[in-house]
């Protein structure tokens, strides 16, 4: 076919030449003796301006043509495109695909409802904004595969059929025809295959992965979803990260041309969940949680007495924004978090004021005043109760205040490790311990001790890469020692059946001179809504699933013949309506 350039590679220096295009017509405007047409291809618009001397087809938005003419300068520039000061005057135009009436417009801005966008998602995909997406996912994996291959990585593919790896989500299973009610699992990463891969001699492994995990679905979650997946051998903790610096650096730069300073913060887990309320903050902008237990510790107040934190945040000049239905909001998110309420106090006519001062002493407001530094305007938030709790509301809040109060910066980005996170987590209802990230995490030498007395004190060789408060990425050192492992699987309740069972063949392997090996996963979709400046990760997945994890597009997931069925001797007992 005839096409001599991509829309957009034409400029005012091709004023003159002779030029073959092609692309789907945006946009058409007739003034009488004149036609105008911007017309789409991936890389953009450009003008096409016919005049009486051209024959001309019918021509409709969508429709795919072929324009040949010459390159001019516009008379009226637009300067909203890259091609705004040039058109092309044509000779020829020709349809070479007609189209039917868009379900959706073609265009930035659109006001389809999702489920519409993602049935017809060939049509939403050509919105420019999409390409713009797809194209940043695209620039992220070049630069990974470049930036990584030299610095000695090779990829290698691991198994998509497989057995269940321990992420700590659901595993999508699928039944074996071959082995009547045996099943693989789908990958949630290739977490002991690249350790395997270790074991194996290769020293640097990478692989843009597809993993998979049946969780219930939120505005950053996918069932099927992507991950830069790594693993490093003799490397320590702070050689890792360094070289994994270099990569995020270089993503940055290439894909939205942003220097990230380095080295990066990196901050304990302790410090993130005392200063910040969370494991992954956002530090763009200056609320912090403070310690105020010691400032009430003759409280008479019953619901701050025996309890295990009390922390509160200051928000500068927002008493009069802070109105009863908004303390009725704060107080409903603290039921979320299973707390029983939150306090909030304001300071107005220098004075304190809201329903809970009366259960303050002058003592305590006083301090209150010093502590915070407090002005005319501004409220104190105070929540009590167990410390894993108090700390994620109070995270939650300042996170709701900043995004109200405009606090965050657009266009700027925060980058930070989380480290030293603890190795298991209690499950404050049960009390049943968990890996905080997966069993394979390396506990720190000098918290070994703890594993038989107290394990939640244990703290591991794990980090997450945190950018505006997203969990971009996150790994650890590995254990490397098989009698570390078997502790660990111990204290996790499984039994030697079980360790069989599940990961025989992974701890046998750990005989056979294992390197000391450490890595980590980049969330690739997560990466790609940050670069691109979208909250939505089914934005930057081609052909997502929507909350409810079906395609409205392909309608899966579906119903399968009973043939099918049959092959695999599975029968339905309980069929969705
Ligand atoms: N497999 C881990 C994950 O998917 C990452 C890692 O530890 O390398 O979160």
């Amino acid at each position: 076919m005839e096409r001599t350039c991509f829309n957009t590679d034409l400029n005012e220096k091709n004023v003159g030449q002779e030029v073959s295009v092609i692309g789907w017509v945006s946009k058409k405007r007739n003034l009488g003796s004149l036609l105008f047409i911007d017309l789409r291809d991936r890389s953009g618009i450009i003008q096409i301006t016919a005049d009486e001397s051209v024959s001309l087809p019918e021509i409709r938005n969508e429709y795919i043509i072929s324009a040949k003419g010459k390159v001019a300068l516009r008379s009226n520039p637009n300067l909203n495109i890259k091609t705004g000061k040039i058109e092309i005057i044509a000779k020829e135009i020709k349809v070479i695909n007609t189209a039917k009436l868009t379900p959706i417009i073609i265009a930035d801005e659109t006001d389809a409802l999702e489920d519409t966008r993602l049935k017809y998602r060939y049509l939403d995909l050509r919105r420019p904004v999409m390409q713009k997406y797809m194209d940043i996912r695209h620039q992220i994996k070049m630069t990974t595969h470049s930036y990584l291959s030299e610095n000695r990585f090779i990829e290698v593919e691991t198994p998509i059929l497989t057995l269940s790896t321990p992420e700590g989500a659901r595993d999508y299973l699928v039944p074996s025809r071959v082995h009547h009610g045996k099943f693989y699992a789908l990958p949630q990463s290739p977490q002991i295959f690249k350790q395997l891969l270790m074991i194996g001699g290769f020293e640097r492994y990478y692989q843009i992965a597809r993993c998979f995990r049946d969780e219930d679905l939120r505005a950053d979650r996918q069932p099927d979803f992507t991950q830069i997946d790594i693993e490093t051998s003799f490397l320590d903790q702070d050689q890792f990260l360094t070289m994994m610096e270099g990569l995020i650096s270089k993503i940055f730069k290439n894909t939205i041309n942003y220097d990230v300073k380095l080295p990066l913060r990196r901050l304990p887990y302790k410090e993130a969940m005392d200063t910040y309320g969370s494991d992954k903050p956002d530090t763009r902008f200056d609320i912090k949680l403070t310690d105020v237990k010691e400032i009430f510790k003759n409280t008479t107040f019953g619901g701050f007495q025996n309890v295990e934190a009390i922390k509160a945040i200051k928000v500068d000049n927002v008493a009069d924004k802070t109105s009863r239905k908004v303390i009725d909001e704060l107080t409903l998110e603290a039921k979320k978090f299973s707390l029983g309420g939150i306090s909030v106090i304001k300071r107005e006519a220098d004075q304190w004021t809201g329903s809970f001062v009366k259960f303050l002493s002058e003592e305590e407001q006083k301090a209150l005043i010093d502590k915070f530094d407090i002005k005319n305007n501004d409220i104190v938030i105070i929540a009590a109760g167990n410390y894993n709790r108090v700390c994620p509301l109070l995270g939650a809040i300042r996170l709701r205040y900043a995004r109200e109060l405009g606090l965050i910066k657009p266009n700027t980005f925060d980058l930070l490790w989380v480290v030293d996170f603890p190795l298991f987590e209690k499950d404050i209802e049960n009390g049943k311990i968990t890996s905080s990230h997966h069993p394979f995490t390396r506990p720190k030498d000098e918290d070994l001790k703890y594993l038989d007395s107290d394990p939640t004190k244990v703290l591991s060789y794990a980090y997450d890469i945190v950018i505006n408060g997203y969990e971009a990425g996150g790994g650890s050192l590995r254990i490397y020692d098989q009698d570390v492992q078997k502790k660990i699987f111990q204290v996790l309740g499984l039994s030697d059946e079980d360790i069989k069972r599940k990961f025989g063949f992974f701890v046998d392997a750990f005989q056979y001179g294992t390197p000391p090996h450490a890595g980590m996963a980049f969330g690739l979709d997560r990466l790609t809504m940050i670069l691109g400046g979208t909250d939505n990760i089914r934005d930057v997945i081609a052909f997502p699933k929507n909350l409810a994890a079906s395609c409205p597009m392909s309608g899966a997931p579906n119903v399968v013949d009973q043939d099918q069925l049959d092959d695999l001797a599975i029968s339905i007992t309980d069929m969705e309506k």
